[in-house]
């Protein structure tokens, strides 16, 4: 699901690799083709159209950040808007105040409403719950059989009609339902509803009815993410027919475009609670917009990457370090030490450069990157004076011996570093582009 919606997004951001700056042109460009790729996986054009407008602005507007390079504003823009898209807050159910918590299904006929009552209810009992599950889809022949096998698989308890009374009233049965969990002390009731296979009154006029019955905490609109555009419809009519409380896509495992499942949210207003991805009881999850975007997005913990070299870069500062950067000769070891002490507070090296896309491959590379190495870095520059981190061509034999006994290594380390600070200063001065550092690229471009 959503792997064509990934894979535009990422041709967006590959696009937008190296580029310095981006222009207003590159920023119409860049939405048009986030435009597409929306379009393509199914998203309602209303939402897609907001969508746009507010990248488009964000990109253009003052929020730009220093410590990012354009793609990852764009992609940290992007993702932050799909979160909004897809609900922002992780929803949890609320429970009744008194009494058993009833949470009712409504949905098409296949949507998965039977299977998601089971799913559900295992779920809830895990948490400790004692939940029933109640059979008011008295329409399908065999649906009442069906929840009983899925309660079954659940462990938990199935309250239908009593054989030979299947052709009864759901309201009634929904009705009775919560007398029987409370006479059974079931803390929570979840009843599954009929659904047909097209939107028509009777059934709406059921829902309605059952819902006044039983007088649910929470009401579930389930939609089948496979369905495209017609997700957007079905909810509607639900909204207005019965009115629901939150959204369940189902089917998340289908290969479809599913981007109209991701719509639903932003045309009823309701958050998407759960999510299933299969048949199985399993196959399921409580929704996190967040996860679900990066997930979309494809870029794993680049995202957490994003974050934190946003947190740890204090923008000016970024700003001052490639101006010395640039001009080379003005770059001290005392700003070596600060860049050293900004990386750190990254976390450890290792993890850093393993959240880069592509990281997979360079495992072995990365289990030789030392930690500590920075560290023994940062103790040699720190024990040099003030003096000496501003003009390091002053640190003669005596000072070496002096640093290298107060950072407790040895004289040729203080050597090396030395060499090595005098080297990348020469080749900064060469190259005037920065080493890569926030701002740099920028300034150059
Ligand atoms: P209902 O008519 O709304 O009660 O729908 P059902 O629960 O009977 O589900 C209809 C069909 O969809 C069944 O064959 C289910 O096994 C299947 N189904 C339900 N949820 C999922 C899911 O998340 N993924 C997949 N692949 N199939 C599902």
């Amino acid at each position: 699901m959503f792997d064509t919606l990934s894979d535009r997004l990422n041709k967006v951001f590959t696009g937008l690799r190296g580029k310095g700056r981006l222009s207003p042109a590159d920023i119409d460009a860049t939405a048009r083709e986030i435009r597409i790729a929306l379009l393509e996986a199914d998203v309602a054009l209303p939402v897609v159209r907001q969508f746009i407008a507010a990248v488009k602005e964000r990109a253009t507007g003052e929020e730009v950040s220093k410590a990012l390079n354009p793609a990852q504003q764009v992609i940290k823009i992007v993702n932050e808007e799909l979160i909004q898209i897809l609900g922002g807050e992780t929803r949890r159910l609320q429970f009744a105040k008194t009494g058993p918590t009833v949470i009712m299904l409504a949905g098409l006929q296949g949507a998965g409403k039977t299977t998601l009552a089971g799913k559900l209810a295992r779920f809830l009992k895990d948490q400790g719950h004692a939940p029933v599950l109640v059979a008011a889809d008295l329409q399908r022949p065999n649906a009442v059989n069906q929840l009983q096998v899925v309660g079954e698989r659940a462990g938990v308890a199935v309250y239908a009609p009593q054989p030979g009374n299947g052709v009864g009233d759901p309201v009634a049965v929904a009705k009775d339902s919560i007398e029987f969990a409370l006479r059974a002390q079931h803390d929570m009731v979840i009843v599954d509803t009929a659904g047909r296979l097209g939107i028509d009154a009777d059934m709406m006029r059921q829902a309605a009815d059952i819902r006044d019955a039983v007088q649910p905490q929470e009401i579930l609109f389930v939609v089948d993410a496979m369905v495209g555009q017609d997700a957007v419809n079905t909810a509607e009519a639900f909204q207005s027919g019965v009115g629901f409380t939150g959204v369940v896509l189902t089917k998340l495992d289908g290969d479809a475009r599913g981007g109209a499942a991701l719509s639903v949210r932003s045309v009823t207003g309701q958050p998407i609670m759960f999510a299933s991805n299969g048949e199985k009881l399993e196959d399921f999850d409580v929704f996190h917009p967040d996860r679900m975007a990066s997930r979309i997005l494809g870029m794993g913990d680049m995202l957490t990457l994003i974050e934190q070299a946003q947190r740890t870069f204090d923008a000016d500062e970024a700003e001052k370090m490639a101006g010395k950067l640039a001009a080379g000769n003005q770059f001290t070891l005392e700003d070596f030490l600060d860049q050293l002490q900004a990386i750190r507070r990254m976390g450890p090296i290792g993890n850093l450069l393993g959240m880069l896309p592509g990281a997979g491959q360079m495992k072995e590379a990365l289990a030789q990157v030392d930690d500590k190495d920075l560290d023994r870095t940062a103790a040699i520059i720190r024990s040099m004076t003030a003096a000496e981190r501003e003009d390091p061509k002053i640190i003669n034999g005596s000072r070496r011996l002096r640093i290298a006994n107060g950072s407790g290594v040895k004289v040729s380390d203080v050597n090396s570093l030395v060499d090595r600070f005098f080297e990348a200063r020469k080749m900064m001065m060469r190259m005037t582009g920065g080493m890569g550092l926030p701002g740099g690229n920028r300034r150059n471009a």
